[in-house]
């Protein structure tokens, strides 16, 4: 079975490790977000690549969820002692290894997808990894503060200012331009079923779909189209989903972001009558969490279970639930 998912990060990561476990013989292409990527130090970050890599790849920190197990963080105390930020950003020794290689092999002129394919035989995912695109996509925040009204990147707002400060816009800047990088529609069209794991609906999910192509893509493929929803008993189970959901006018609870996301009607509902909004008829299928069970997604079937992902078991029973609402 050929397997396709969109994904961010840590939601992502742990999701694709319960899809990898719950199907072991299946052909799994991800298509991850490059939207929160960062340059620092002169070195090109890529923190959801990184994170799925890293996760399926067994090198994950377990405790943090992000960045590499055995860690320390030399580096960034001596630059700290120099008084060099940004302070706001983890960068641990082992991982930088992992991005002096990412540079040096951009500064060649390599595309983004064949870095990521030689960083990934290193850390053998069992997933075919790509970036959305191999074009510069970076996602930035509107904010207004003490300095007047501005642009931070993505990585400021989220982890400076803890999305604390309200997003007046977010936006994945430079999306329109950019090309969906070599095997992303194919993936998609080819699939026997396209996942959406609970993944940020906006700044990892959202960005993805904003590369032109790839939101037609998930609309028109022939597979089922199964999301998955990060919002809990209309909280983001971690981190802070809510402030980005509001910022684009959208509910922060597991029916609202199934709306935004959209049904694709293709059972009961015609077309025209699904959903509403640029995100409108993507899914077949929405796994909302059994407190949000009611929750009505029109054009979609919508199936609730427990979505929390406390282990793998409890993953691959998410995944199961997914593979059951597709019907494959
Ligand atoms: P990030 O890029 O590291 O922020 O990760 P993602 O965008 O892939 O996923 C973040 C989202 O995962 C958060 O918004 C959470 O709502 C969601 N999430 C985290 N843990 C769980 C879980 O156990 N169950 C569900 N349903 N969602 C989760
Ligand atoms: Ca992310």
């Amino acid at each position: 079975m050929r397997v396709t998912a969109l994904a961010g990060g840590i939601g992502g990561a742990r999701f694709l490790r319960g899809v990898l476990a719950a199907l072991p013989d299946a052909d799994v292409t991800v298509i991850g977000n490059t939207g929160d990527d960062i340059t620092l130090h002169g070195l090109r970050i890529c923190p959801d690549l990184d994170t799925v890599m890293y996760t399926l790849g067994g090198g994950i920190s377990a405790e943090r969820g992000w960045g590499r197990e055995d860690e320390s963080f030399v580096v960034a105390e001596e630059l700290a002692a120099y008084g060099v930020g940004p302070a706001w950003f983890g960068l641990g020794d082992r991982d930088l290894a992992t991005h002096l290689v990412r540079t040096e092999m951009l500064d060649a002129g390599y595309p983004l997808s064949d870095v990521v394919r030689a960083l990934c035989e290193r850390w053998q995912p069992g997933v075919r990894l790509l970036p959305m695109t191999d074009d510069r996509v970076e996602t930035h925040v509107v904010i207004t503060d003490d300095d007047g009204q501005r642009a931070v990147h993505f990585q400021e707002w989220w982890l400076r200012l803890r999305a604390a400060v309200p997003a007046q816009a977010i936006v994945p800047l430079r999306a329109e331009t950019a090309k969906p990088a070599p095997g992303v529609l194919d993936a998609i069209g080819e699939a026997d079923v396209v996942l959406l794991p609970p993944s940020n609906p906006v700044v990892s999910i959202g960005t993805i779909l904003a590369v032109p192509g790839i939101r037609e893509a998930v609309r028109e493929t022939a597979a089922p189209v199964v999301g998955v929803s990060p919002i809990i008993g209309g909280t983001a189970v971690r981190g802070m989903a809510d402030a980005c959901l509001t910022a684009i006018g959208v509910e922060t609870s597991a029916q609202a972001v199934g709306v935004h996301y959209g049904g694709r009607g293709r059972a009961a509902v015609p077309p025209a009558a699904a959903g509403g909004g640029s995100q409108a008829g993507l899914l077949d299928g929405w796994l909302v969490d059994t407190v949000d069970a009611g929750a009505a997604v029109p054009g979609a079937t919508v199936l609730a279970r427990p979505l929390l992902m406390t282990d793998l078991e409890a993953t691959v029973a998410i995944v199961r639930a997914a593979l059951e609402v597709a019907g494959v």
